[in-house]
């Protein structure tokens, strides 16, 4: 066996400490720097709170740390999509023959039963209210943001899980020639809460991720345990239906009565919601190679921020995890093997559920109310009762199975093309 470094841990997000809690169970000691505060100790420094899908392969590296049965307790199951049309006429569309759902979990709860979890193990040292400011030859500054003064730590192995604006990443970027891009979506997105009814009723169905497809945006509505849902509108920035339009009280009101007209009436405080809340961007990360010698790596949205509409982000951060300890497992822990391996074994993956989310924006908010597409859902639903080794629907691939993100890429191009014909 090599002798085991200690590993320092960028970004106590969600992929972080999830990774930490593999890496001390593989008996590795951790020290894990976050430039924010413990959110256990203070929730009003977590940024917004928004709630995320997760699905399989989410599941599945919890269930690989023990730590599945746990977040079940926070998670409300949706069965599948229910569309709402102008009228607020709603049609239920299930995810998967078999009753299969996806399940909805607020990032804050999730993120904070992760790091309860971690500093359950004494291998794993939480450093919060730091914030690295750069890494050089051998060393990473911090802030301390409470303390208000300059840390230095001298790291032997790094690990990037610092989100979409990596400075692991940068790291790479300036001692590799690295192919990056960044592309980011002509659309914007802003939460808006919709609360729970009289008698702390839910005002929709829970069981159903709820969806306003108004082709060239939407907007999603998700539950929480507390019986409100998070919604988020994705619109333009610019343009005739556009976030640049919405400058109004009247406007907005205008805007949602128009076309959200059942949601329109759940928000009572609809244009404060609107007028508080951030507009943000979405932005696609591209890069290689994901790690430098046996020094540096990245993962998680480090590595492969997408866009969000697949609800895949950080499921594939959660798949990196366990792609990682296998790979640890198959190299008996020499990370000189391990992190080239995973840089080239994973990039193809990242890669496709990149392009798999930006296609599921048009599939959400324009395709499930076309009949063409309606049609093809329907054939492939056959086939694949008919023959569920040959045929799969892609959602299927992406959301519940084991297949690779790339193999569900391919195989979902072929099946298409071949149900087209068919039509
Ligand atoms: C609107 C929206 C909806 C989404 N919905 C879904 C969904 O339904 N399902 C799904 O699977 N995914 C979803 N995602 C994606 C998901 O949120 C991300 O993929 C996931 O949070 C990535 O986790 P991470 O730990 O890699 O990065 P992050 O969650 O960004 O965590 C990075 C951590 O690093 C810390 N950090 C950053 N910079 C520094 C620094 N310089 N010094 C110290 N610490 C630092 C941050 O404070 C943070 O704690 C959604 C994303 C968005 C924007």
């Amino acid at each position: 066996m090599m002798k085991k470094p200690s590993v320092t841990l960028l970004g106590a997000g969600l992929v972080g400490s999830l990774f930490a809690v593999f890496l001390a169970k593989r008996g590795f000691e951790v020290h894990i720097f976050e430039k924010r505060s413990d959110p256990r100790t203070s929730a009003k420094d977590q940024g917004r709170s928004i709630n995320l899908a997760l699905s399989h392969r989410g599941w599945k590296a919890l269930r690989a740390v023990g730590l599945e049965e746990e977040v079940r307790k926070l998670a409300i199951p949706m069965k599948g999509r229910m569309i709402h049309d102008h009228e607020g006429a709603q049609t239920f569309q299930a995810y998967s023959k078999e009753g299969k759902s996806i399940y909805s979990i607020s990032r804050l709860a999730l993120n904070t039963l992760l790091i309860e979890a971690a500093d359950a193990h004494d291998a794993i040292h939480f450093h919060f209210n730091h914030n690295c400011l750069a890494i050089q030859e051998d060393e990473i500054t911090f802030f301390h943001t409470k303390k208000q003064k300059i840390i230095r730590v001298k790291p032997q192995l790094v690990i990037g899980t610092d989100g979409a604006n990596s400075v692991v990443r940068k790291r790479i970027n300036q001692l590799v020639k690295a192919d990056f891009e960044e592309t980011f979506l002509e659309h914007g997105y802003k939460e808006l809460s919709i609360p729970a009814g009289e008698n702390n009723t839910f005002l929709l169905d829970p069981h159903a991720l709820h969806i306003w497809p108004r082709k060239q945006f939407m907007l999603i509505a998700l539950p929480n345990p507390d019986k409100t849902f998070t919604c988020t509108l994705f619109l333009a920035y610019e343009g005739e239906r556009s976030f640049d339009q919405l400058t109004s009280v009247e406007a907005v009101n205008a805007f949602f009565a128009q076309e959200f007209s059942d949601v329109h009436t759940l928000i009572p405080d609809l244009s404060k919601q609107f007028f508080e809340n951030p507009t943000s961007f979405l932005s696609t990360v591209k890069t290689y190679p994901w790690h430098y010698e046996d020094k540096f790596l990245i993962m998680g949205d480090a590595a492969h921020a997408i866009v969000p509409f697949y609800g895949q982000g950080m499921n594939a951060g959660f798949e990196d995890c366990s792609v990682l300890a296998e790979l640890l497992e198959e190299y008996r822990n020499d990370w000189s093997k391990v992190l080239p391996a995973f840089s080239k074994h994973r990039k193809k993956d990242g890669d496709a559920i990149a392009t798999l989310a930006l296609n599921n924006f048009v599939e959400m908010r324009d395709s499930v109310i076309d009949e063409h597409f309606l049609a093809k859902k329907q054939k492939i639903a056959e086939l694949y009762e008919q023959d569920p080794n040959k045929w799969m629907p892609l959602y299927e691939m992406v959301t519940f199975s084991d297949y690779s993100y790339s193999e569900a890429l391919q195989k979902g191009k072929e099946q298409e093309q071949k149900i087209v014909a068919m039509l």
